[in-house]
């Protein structure tokens, strides 16, 4: 991850308080550095043949994220406030690539019963209407629950959930609490641990990257508005497999499309 191609992924925080892509500032380990450029060159090398391959690789690389992320806890020995029924960050815009919308909408898809499939599109849908007059910014403090979160604070996809929510965590409850009860409030106070912010980025961005390589669609867009296209128009996921923008505004189509 070098500085130049270097982003980092941090759904509602950072000094803009937003979900961003930047150029990273930071110099990672050389282990971090290792696993991005192995990311990186396997998803190139090996780009995954059919839509299955691509969620089997996806859900794979979350596996990859979650291990070097324990790693660098390990490393560091820092302690993290986050516990299951704990869900500020599940109020933050979430932004994620194609490849994950795709792994998800299957997740829903199939794990999903017809009754629950069928509330949980109406969800996504309002979820939607309510972010497209949004900007980013706006969005990332409005305060609204994921459409995937239950009511009691667990995320109903959580198998399949997107790198940005897998890499999050927070040193402080109280800085999620004081930032979810004050939304006119600047953000302040210490909320991630960088070495283990990298280290979630290595990974996935390594392997985002590597697919961009190979002619993929790795543009960011907002989870709901993802999610509903991935999961109601099944051009999306042959216009991405073509090399193609995965999702784009049809005719009359209100809401925005990142
Ligand atoms: S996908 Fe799951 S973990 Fe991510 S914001 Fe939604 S409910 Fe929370």
């Amino acid at each position: 991850m070098r500085a130049a191609e270097a982003e980092t992924l941090t759904p509602g925080v950072g000094p803009s308080g937003l979900a961003t892509i930047s150029p990273m500032d930071s110099p990672v380990l050389p282990e971090v550095q290792a696993a991005f450029d192995r990311e990186r060159s396997d998803a190139r090398a090996r780009p995954p043949a059919d839509a299955a391959a691509f969620r089997t690789q996806t859900i794979s690389m979350y596996g990859r994220l979650a291990a070097l992320q324990a790693d660098a806890i390990a490393r560091t020995r820092v302690e993290f406030a986050c516990k299951r029924g704990c869900s500020y960050c599940c109020h933050l815009r979430v932004e994620i690539r194609p490849h994950e919308a795709f792994a998800l909408a299957h997740y829903i898809a199939t794990k999903f019963d017809a009754g629950h499939r069928a509330r949980m599109l109406r969800r996504i849908e309002e979820n939607r209407q309510r972010i497209a007059p949004l900007s980013p910014q706006a969005h990332v403090r409005a305060g609204i629950a994921c459409a995937l979160l239950d009511e009691h604070g667990a995320c109903t996809a959580y198998e399949a959930r997107p790198a940005a929510c897998r890499k999050y965590h927070s040193m402080s409850v109280d800085v999620c609490r004081n930032a979810f009860n004050d939304t006119e409030a600047p953000l302040t106070g210490e909320i991630e641990h960088e070495d283990v912010r990298l280290a979630g980025n290595a990974v996935a961005l390594g392997f985002a990257k590597g697919l961009e390589d190979a002619g993929y669609d790795i543009a960011l867009y907002e989870l709901h508005d993802a999610l509903h296209r991935a999961l109601t128009d099944p051009r999306s996921e042959r216009r991405y497999r073509r090399g193609k923008r995965a999702f784009v505004k049809q005719p009359g189509d209100a809401t925005a499309s990142r």
